[in-house]
């Protein structure tokens, strides 16, 4: 029985094979629900070129044409459809070269990674299996296809690959794949970072991480990647039992956090990191600072944003212990916090100034601010404009 939304996706089969082609589902969908594992993007191989489909379907979107790939849109749905293919040699260690499309599945199989990623899954759901991939899903192993070696050699980003695939299934990695893994880690180096990111993030966001983790280091992979090629030390201080973390923001956190002589900036210039990663991983170590000097209290959830009480709650537990922290007691907290930002304020900087009309504009004025913003945050004020002139006549700003 094929999943509901593979129901849904034999729609597209259906409609290229009216066209007289051959067309797949392919790769971790078809892994993912074998193992009843929730899947993720729905890939399809076929036989027929990015041309040919884009006149079968009405929305494509022509995404890596020259790759070989455009997404059809179907029923609020994207489906990544690919021609069959066999990659060039990747002299960038970022693309091939070249890529050559044909007309059988096999060879386009036999491109493909591992060999529990090389299944591919008609509409009828019968599976073809050329490297007994169905075996290594019931022996949970992550195997290469073909010779290891050259295949990390031809692209050294599988190396990581394994490493996130035993994180994100538990499974072992067959020991000469493990073998040709260490052999060539070093290559590791010259794969470009974004890339490199992209799995990164999947192996710390792993359900088995300490199983990946415990790859990681075994392997001395660690040693060739970005900041920890230069601080190898950060990988055995981590805590001996990991949570999975969701984002590189909570990784940077956490690494941060067990060593902040190495600032989040070089973090996240090493590793190429968008502004928003950055945002993040700062405002979880700045919250992780207060709660390691203050406890949870009003302020730090106030500061914190909603979409960062998890990966805080995780940090927090990984350092503190199990259940230390709950992201209940966060919500709780929020619930009851007078105001929610700055703007929330009764009273803002004009009204300052209309109070002390002899006193210079200045930073005073924004410090002042701060200093009411905590004292409603923490509920030693009402947040009303009376209220708070009243505390002010009591407190005035001290200017020099
Ligand atoms: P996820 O569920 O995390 O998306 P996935 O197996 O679908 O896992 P993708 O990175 O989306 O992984 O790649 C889709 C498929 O393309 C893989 O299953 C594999 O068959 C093939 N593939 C991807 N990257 C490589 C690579 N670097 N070398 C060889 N094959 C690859
Ligand atoms: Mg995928």
């Amino acid at each position: 029985m094929l999943a509901e939304k593979f129901e849904q996706a034999k729609f597209v089969l259906k409609q290229i094979e009216k066209h007289h082609h051959q067309a797949y589902f392919v790769g971790g969908c078809v892994r993912d629900i074998l193992l009843r594992r929730p899947i993720g993007d729905i890939d399809i191989a076929t036989s027929a070129t990015p041309q040919e489909i884009i006149t079968m379907f009405d929305k494509v979107i022509p995404v890596g044409i020259e790759h070989g790939t455009v997404i059809v849109r179907h029923q609020q749905q994207s489906y990544e459809v690919t021609t069959f293919r066999v990659d060039g040699t990747y002299s960038d260690q970022r693309h091939p070269d070249s890529v050559e499309f044909i007309r059988t599945i096999d060879q386009d199989l036999l491109r493909r990674d591992f060999t529990i990623n090389a299944l591919a899954m008609d509409k009828n759901g019968d599976i073809i299996d050329l490297f007994m991939g169905k075996k290594d899903l019931e022996n949970k192993v992550i195997k290469t296809v073909g010779n290891g070696y050259n295949r990390f050699n031809e692209d050294p980003l599988r190396i990581m690959r394994a490493l996130r695939f035993s994180s994100q299934l538990g499974f072992s990695i067959d020991l000469e794949t493990l073998d040709q893994m260490k052999e060539l880690k070093q290559q590791i180096e010259t794969i470009a970072v974004e890339r490199l990111a992209t799995e990164f993030t999947k192996l710390f966001a792993g359900e088995f991480i300490n199983h990946g983790m415990e790859y990681l280091k075994s392997t001395d992979i660690y040693k060739h990647l970005p900041v920890m090629v230069k601080y190898p030390y950060i990988i055995d201080n981590l805590p001996k039992k990991l949570n999975s973390l969701s984002s590189f923001g909570q990784v940077i956190a956490l690494f941060h956090s067990i060593e902040p002589q190495i600032s989040i900036l070089t973090w996240v210039k090493e590793w190429k990191c968008s502004n928003k990663i950055k945002q993040e991983a700062t405002q979880l170590y700045e919250a992780f600072l207060h709660y390691k000097n203050h406890q949870l209290d009003q302020w730090l959830v106030y500061c914190l944003n909603t979409e960062n009480y998890q990966g805080f709650v995780k940090i927090i537990n990984m350092f503190y212990g199990r259940g230390h922290v709950l992201i209940e007691e966060l919500e709780q907290i929020e619930q009851l916090l007078p105001i929610n930002s700055k703007k929330d304020l009764a009273l803002n900087g004009n009204d300052l100034i209309s109070l002390f009309p002899d006193v210079k504009k200045g930073p005073w004025i924004q410090t002042y601010l701060n200093l009411l913003e905590q004292q409603v945050v923490f509920g030693n004020i009402k947040n009303n404009k009376n209220e708070l002139k009243d505390w002010i006549r009591w407190h005035p700003p001290e200017i020099n």
